[in-house]
């Protein structure tokens, strides 16, 4: 199921789909010629809807005969939503192994733990359900479960993922990554602090199921540093120099503007399933997105932010934002200026300046702070932040990030 679209399906799609016309409007209004040629692919199969964990056990014999079944997820998350016990009502003819290690931000011994545990058991079939740490923990056992060697030669020496993952089903319960259906898994090494995304077309979950009820347990400050995450990598993915086209830009430009309409309600009125729903949505928005094209320099930027200062990882995405896409509008010339201003637009602003500022003041108004310094961040760290954001550098920004941009960034932010 792997669709590839070319000009002629891809219309013939967006009829198909009924979306409205504000939705399509702008990213085809782009198109200046008939040229156009690019490759979308989204091979996840997507269950979306209230309520919708309850039937994974009937999803799981539709498309898999499996019997050996590992769930990947925090402690926390087993208790708070009750998933034993849900799981095996479920999954009544499976053995289920659980695997309830997962901490944010996962690194590379928990990774190895949970592969031993999962081959120890045989294991055909991973249910990840958490944040992204949780489903990139998913992801990475179900490839290390097929391809040799340990995940930290994935990070670092960049072996080549060469056979498909034993199949996974990602189940997000916060609203922020899109992980459940991208082509990465981030993982950090913690002996070299390096936090790297590994992309493989095999790291794509076989099936995502978005049942927004399972997020109405998040607490206000993950739900606005999750929220950050879908904006930011929206707005990123609408900059990157890899593999941009019309329906990631598409999607991106819807994300943003759900996120300015319904994060506030959802931080504040943590029980709206309507403003969950609707974040729910925007995360998977700017996950088809960013899928497609990576993300650019404030997602590097946030990776000390996380690893060093221990920002939260979509709040650590978001900081730097404003700042980079002042840099960018500076020093990339008219195209990029426009495509941020694209963006503004979408949201009812007129300058990048603005657009900067209505997301300051959207982290004020989700109760957080816009600078570093307020975040106990000093000018001692600027050095370690600049060496490490340049370690994890993902090529795709519209300039090229150097230590001095990302010194303009860290001055600007702080
Ligand atoms: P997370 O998974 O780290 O979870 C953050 C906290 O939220 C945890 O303490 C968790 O227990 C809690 N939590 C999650 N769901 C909850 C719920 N429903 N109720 C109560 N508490 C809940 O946070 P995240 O922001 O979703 O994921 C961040 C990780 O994902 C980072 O490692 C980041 O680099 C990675 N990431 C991956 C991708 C990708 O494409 N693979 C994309 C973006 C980010």
């Amino acid at each position: 199921m792997n669709p590839i679209f070319n000009n002629k399906v891809f219309i013939y799609n967006l009829q198909k789909l009924k979306l409205t016309k504000t939705f399509i409007y702008p990213p085809l209004l782009l198109i200046k010629n008939n040229k156009m040629s690019f490759k979308y692919e989204m091979p996840v199969k997507l269950h979306i809807g209230n309520g919708e964990f309850n039937k994974i056990g009937k999803y799981i014999k539709q498309d898999f005969n499996v019997k050996n079944i590992l769930l990947v997820t925090e402690k926390v998350l087993m208790e708070k939503l009750e998933l034993k016990e849900r799981l095996l009502k479920q999954l009544k003819d499976c053995n289920l192994t659980i695997f309830e290690y997962v901490e944010p931000n996962p690194h590379s011994k928990i990774i190895e733990k949970g592969k031993r545990l999962a081959q120890k058991n045989k294991i055909e079939l991973i249910i990840a359900i958490g944040g992204g740490s949780a489903m990139d923990t998913g992801k990475a056992i179900a490839m290390l479960m097929t391809n040799a060697g340990t995940i930290n030669d994935y990070i670092h020496k960049r072996r080549i993922i060469g056979r498909e993952s034993i199949p996974l089903i990602a189940i997000p319960t916060t609203s922020g990554t899109g992980s459940e259906v991208t082509i990465a898994s981030v993982i950090t090494d913690e002996e070299t602090g390096i936090k790297m995304g590994i992309r493989s077309e095999y790291m794509y979950p076989n099936i995502a199921i978005i049942d927004p009820e399972l997020t109405l347990t998040m607490p206000k400050h993950i739900t606005a540093h999750t929220g950050y995450d879908v904006l930011a990598q929206a707005v990123e993915s609408c900059l990157s120099n890899s593999n941009k086209n019309p329906i990631s830009k598409m999607f991106a430009l819807k994300a943003i503007t759900m996120v300015f309409d319904n994060l506030k309600t959802a931080v504040d009125q943590p029980e709206n399933i309507d403003a969950r729903t609707n974040m729910a949505l925007a995360s998977l928005y700017a996950g088809l997105a960013f899928t497609q094209t990576g993300t650019v320099g404030p997602h590097s930027f946030s990776c000390p932010l996380t690893t060093f200062h221990n920002i939260n990882h979509g709040y650590a995405c978001i900081l730097p934002l404003p700042a980079f896409l002042n840099i960018y509008a500076e020093k990339c010339g008219k195209e990029v200026k426009n495509e941020i201003l694209e963006m503004a637009n979408v949201v009812d602003c007129k300058t990048v300046e603005e657009f900067g500022n209505k997301m300051k003041k959207l982290i004020k108004d989700t109760g957080e702070k816009t600078r570093l310094s307020e975040l106990g961040i000093t000018q001692d760290d600027k050095a370690r932040i600049i060496k490490n954001t340049m370690d994890v550098l993902t090529g795709r920004d519209p300039i090229e990030i150097t230590e001095e941009v990302v010194g303009m960034v860290f001055d600007e932010t702080f």
